[in-house]
């Protein structure tokens, strides 16, 4: 009995070195004429100390010359902090945190629609532009974007094969699902109820700790036909607090495009009495984000543009920052 006991516990200690080599990740980087550990060390952010550099050292033994001199046209591991969150997909998939700012801060990330609901369908160069792929893809790069500065994060909605496409066109699938693995149901007023649902009770769960919660829900606004002038970047809420979070958002949006876009007029307008079942019954502060008309052409360049729903992301972060900064929600 004792060598089963003794046989086991060997099988289990090895499965966690094994687990923790798995987790641990590595840049690797060519060695140029000139360069020492410090400065490859400093190349990827890496403050150069006794501890990162005897870890560079233990890494690399076997391609340094004598104790600590690089071989030019040789490769270095770097140890990273990068965590693997395989739902952003293969090119995206490491994440770095790469500052504090949001630390504390719990966000419930959701694409709008989803599963057998693809939201509007529009058009665009004779390709379709679902609503909810635009929205989810969107709403990973704005994950992403927040894990990077110390948020939880939590995607409700999520498709395991579609992670961060940096394409212009959208097959509609129908495979999303929410997080915990619930599926997706056609019933409209059974999905918000569900989404509504999960969101709470992870709020519960993180209400004894967070610093705030916030929901951002992803949309892409249909009006019945083309809509002049552009719609542009705009919010719904229903709350008082909600709309201090919109117009947190709104503000940086507005201040992006004066920089970026001096010529065009920034529009996008928070409409505060929205009275949608998600916006109403989430415990978390709520907004939801119409990234655009799905029938407006303008906005239809914008969103099918990776770049774009890339900027989009960047800006609501910075919003977001911006927020977590000024107040306790
Ligand atoms: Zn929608």
């Amino acid at each position: 009995m004792n060598v089963v006991k003794a046989f086991l516990l060997i099988l289990f200690v090895s499965f966690c070195i094994s687990k923790q080599s798995l987790g641990q990740q590595y840049v690797t980087v060519k060695a140029k004429s000139g360069d020492g550990i410090w400065s490859l060390l400093r190349e990827q952010g890496i403050e150069p100390n006794p501890t990162s550099v005897a870890a560079f050292k233990s890494l690399n033994e076997a391609t340094l010359r004598g104790k600590d001199e690089l071989l030019v046209g040789a490769v270095y591991k770097i140890a990273s902090n990068a965590k693997v969150y395989p739902i952003f997909g293969k090119a995206y998939e490491q994440v770095s945190i790469t500052s504090s700012k949001l630390e504390g801060h719990v966000y419930y990330i959701m694409g709008g629609h989803g599963g057998p609901d693809p939201g509007t369908i529009g058009t665009f160069g004779g390709k379709m532009l679902p609503e909810d792929e635009i929205a989810y893809d969107t709403s990973l790069r704005l994950a992403r974007n927040l894990i990077e500065q110390g948020a939880t994060v939590f995607i409700i909605v999520r498709d395991d094969n579609d992670g961060i496409r940096d394409t212009e066109s959208f097959a509609n699938d129908k495979d999303e699902y929410y997080l915990g693995g619930e599926k997706i149901v056609l019933s409209h007023s059974k999905r918000l109820r569900d989404r509504t649902r999960i969101v709470n009770r992870l709020y519960d769960e993180n209400k004894s700790w967070a610093k705030s919660q916030q929901v951002i829900s992803l949309h892409v606004d249909a009006y019945g036909s083309k809509v002049e002038p552009q719609i542009d970047v705009h919010f719904k809420t229903a709350s008082k607090s909600g709309y201090a979070l919109s117009k947190a958002l709104r503000d940086t949006m507005a201040a992006k495009y004066a920089k970026y876009q001096p010529t065009r007029v920034y529009k996008g307008a928070i409409d505060s009495s929205a009275n949608l079942y998600v916006l109403n019954n989430t415990k978390p502060v709520a907004v939801l984000v119409e990234l655009g008309n799905i029938r407006h052409s303008g906005d239809q360049y914008r969103l099918v543009k990776p770049e774009n729903r890339q900027a989009i992301a960047d800006w609501l972060l910075d919003g977001l920052i911006h927020k977590a900064k000024g107040t306790r929600l």
